[in-house]
């Protein structure tokens, strides 16, 4: 009788749930949903044995973890390139048109939140993680659980992976930070960071209290669901129980229909219940997907197209020089809190002294701001006609302002010359555990200034000892057992990273993220990086003799390479854990040349998928040619290839061997 009520409830408010966050239109009042609520909750806590996996009354969240587990996503989580404008769309259109006849595209509205990936079990959520790097995200199920427009138990008992975006609405993010603001507690920038952050709240019950939405727009696997067209996996979302966009989701034939989509987007924007920062992209049917494929970064068969930044006025109050890691000095532009593109924006680089001076930019003066996604904030221009009288020009300063020394100038950049200058300490540490390079959760800015301060932190090594000093950071006033525990657990996992997060953590200059991954990919270890010659290291495609010099500078100094030796010796990862190459017989240890045109692809994608194989692209026929790759109106290589009686590939076969 009891599980038989239970089941039934969970039913009625699962249902009601569909009707008003689905169809729009609920068939019980809130008072009945209430009745309905208190009842199953009453119900689950005198019998918790019929207490369901799927039960609506996990909704307002209760499960506190330590950290977030890893996920690794099945199919990778690829993102789209970005464009701006029409002629980038036409341009893409044009691509597509090389490949399909006719393509239709879906204009999709582009959510301003963060990716998940939802997994479901014979019907049943039971893991929701977030994109992370695309292939390895995080575990967010137990927040996940609480967002009422995610189903727990879909309308049919199938297994699926379902994407979409996590959002908070404007009226949510406006809600949520009045009362930060009651609180006396930083304000959230955007909807998105509130959305991310809430999403990684380790307490359930503060997700929960976040109001967050979530819209779902992809399938991974359609065709598993019989689907064959990204329409077709839109209605088959909002089928199964979830909240899709269909009143603003569309189909296009043409570049002239996909602008008038965002003309009619853009106008609609302001009074929409949430942030969009553009439109998305795809080509509709999947079999045309398949075809057009991947570059070895992205689908080849969408893209993000990003409404115009927008231009916001303010007054400069204050113009606050800091100190980077390498010691560069920048002057930032303090101003009045302005919204810009749905972020509450105080400040804006200003580059170096140069900048300051081509803009004549003083105290004072009215300035306009622009902030387009995730680009930093700029100053776009000074309303010089609304310039005050007896403003004075920009002066650079010539001391640090934080050690005193003197500033030397080198290029148009002024840098403080102090090795040993605070700021760039605590800069290039805040550095060391940033998400992209050592990913140590749990060190803010702040914590990492106390720690300086306190003593327990001044190199990259003395993280790996922090243990030592347990008891004593537990006794610490603000901090916690609890966050010091996860702190040194964060620290902990970070010795298994793979190399490239390390190379990007050591803050060799010019070594970005990318680079880091590039030179990690292509040493594999620590050691061999390490062994590397300049004439070697320029060699590499996308390493320049700049960044070449700077490796081989910091390699040169002893203490570099003594502080890389103490973090092996402390246990720290010095391999590339990375996917390895693709090995393809067809390819691998063999020698090609290209001539002709292709028409699937450029040359340039040609060769990378070569090389992707373990093959070695040249420019010129000879004896230890093993394969020339013919295009259409080949040239003279191609009469030489047959005289020598090198293998001779066509388009066709080519992709054939590259599908296999
Ligand atoms: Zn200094």
């Amino acid at each position: 009788m009891i599980e038989k009520r239970i089941n039934e409830l969970i039913q009625i408010i699962h249902q009601a749930s569909y009707e008003y966050y689905v169809l729009d239109n609920p068939t019980i009042t809130d008072q009945e949903y209430d009745d309905f609520y208190k009842e199953l909750l009453s119900l689950e806590e005198k019998y918790p044995q019929f207490k369901r996996e799927d039960t609506p009354t996990q909704r307002v969240g209760g499960e506190v973890l330590d950290k977030f587990n890893k996920v690794t996503h099945e199919f990778p989580m690829l993102s789209f390139d970005d464009i701006f404008n029409e002629d980038e769309i036409a341009a893409f259109d044009e691509r597509i048109r090389k490949v399909i006849q006719n393509p239709t595209y879906t204009v999709e509205p582009k959510m301003d939140g963060l990716s998940g990936s939802l997994l479901y079990k014979n019907g049943i959520l039971i893991r929701a993680a977030t994109r992370g790097d695309g292939v390895v995200g995080e575990d967010i199920t137990a927040n996940v659980k609480t967002i009422k427009s995610v189903p727990l138990h879909l309308k049919e008992d199938i297994d699926i992976e379902v994407r979409g975006e996590i959002y908070m609405s404007k009226s949510s993010f406006e809600q949520a930070n009045l009362e930060r603001e009651k609180k006396g507690e930083n304000l959230f920038a955007n909807p998105r960071n509130a959305a991310a952050g809430s999403v990684r709240q380790l307490d359930s019950k503060i997700a929960a209290s976040r109001n967050l939405d979530f819209m779902a727009y992809f399938l991974p696997n359609p065709e598993d669901y019989g689907i064959q067209t990204q329409s077709e996996s839109l209605e088959y979302l909002r089928k199964l129980g979830f909240v899709t966009n269909h009143k603003l989701n569309t189909v296009a034939h043409s570049v002239e229909e996909i602008v008038s989509v965002i003309d009619t987007l853009a106008n609609k924007r302001k009074n929409l219940p949430y942030e969009i920062d553009g439109v998305v992209l795809k080509v509709n049917n999947l079999e045309d997907e398949k075809k057009l494929g991947f570059t070895s970064r992205v689908p080849r068969w969408g893209i993000a197209y990003k409404f115009p930044a927008e231009e916001v006025l303010t007054t400069l109050k204050e113009i606050k020089f800091t100190v980077g890691r390498t010691g560069k000095i920048t002057p930032n532009a303090i101003f009045s809190p302005v919204h810009v593109a749905g972020s509450l924006i105080t400040k804006a680089t200003l580059h170096n002294e140069d900048y300051c001076l081509d803009k004549d930019i003083r105290l004072g003066d009215v300035i306009s701001i622009r902030k387009a996604g995730d680009v930093i904030p700029e100053v776009v221009e000074v309303k010089l006609e609304r310039r005050k009288e007896d403003t004075l020009p920009f002066k650079m300063i010539t001391a640090c302002p934080m050690c005193g020394a003197e500033l030397i100038k080198k290029d148009a950049n002024h840098y403080c010359p102090n090795d040993h200058c605070p700021a760039r300490h605590i800069e290039s540490l805040i550095h060391f555990v940033s998400r992209n390079a050592m990913d140590i959760e749990g060190f803010g800015e702040r914590i990492i200034e106390d720690f300086y301060n306190m003593g327990y932190i001044k190199t990259f090594v003395d993280f790996y000892h922090l243990d030592k000093y347990k008891e004593e950071l537990m006794e610490l006033e603000g901090f916690g057992a609890k966050s010091i525990l996860n702190l040194l657990d964060s620290i902990e996992s970070s010795k298994q990273n793979s190399l490239e997060r390390l190379l990007f953590a050591l803050g060799i200059r010019y070594v970005g993220k990318k680079n880091a991954k590039i030179l990690a990919e292509h040493y594999q270890t620590m050691d061999a990086f390490l062994a590397a010659h300049y004439e070697e290291l320029v060699a590499i495609d996308n390493i320049g003799e700049m960044i070449a010099q700077s490796v081989v500078a910091y390699k040169n100094d002893i203490k570099n390479i003594e502080q890389i030796n103490q973090l092996k010796a402390l246990g720290l990862c010095m391999t590339y854990k990375g996917s390895k190459l693709v090995v393809d017989e067809a390819f691998q240890n063999k020698t090609f040349v290209l001539t002709g045109t292709l028409e699937q692809m450029t040359r340039e994608e040609a060769s990378l998928e070569i090389e992707k194989r373990g093959g070695k692209v040249t420019g010129s026929v000879t004896g230890k040619t093993s394969v020339v790759l013919v295009g259409k109106d080949p040239g003279s290589k191609y009469e030489k290839a047959k005289n020598l009686g090198i293998v001779i590939w066509n388009e066709t076969e080519f992709l054939e061997k590259l599908n296999n």
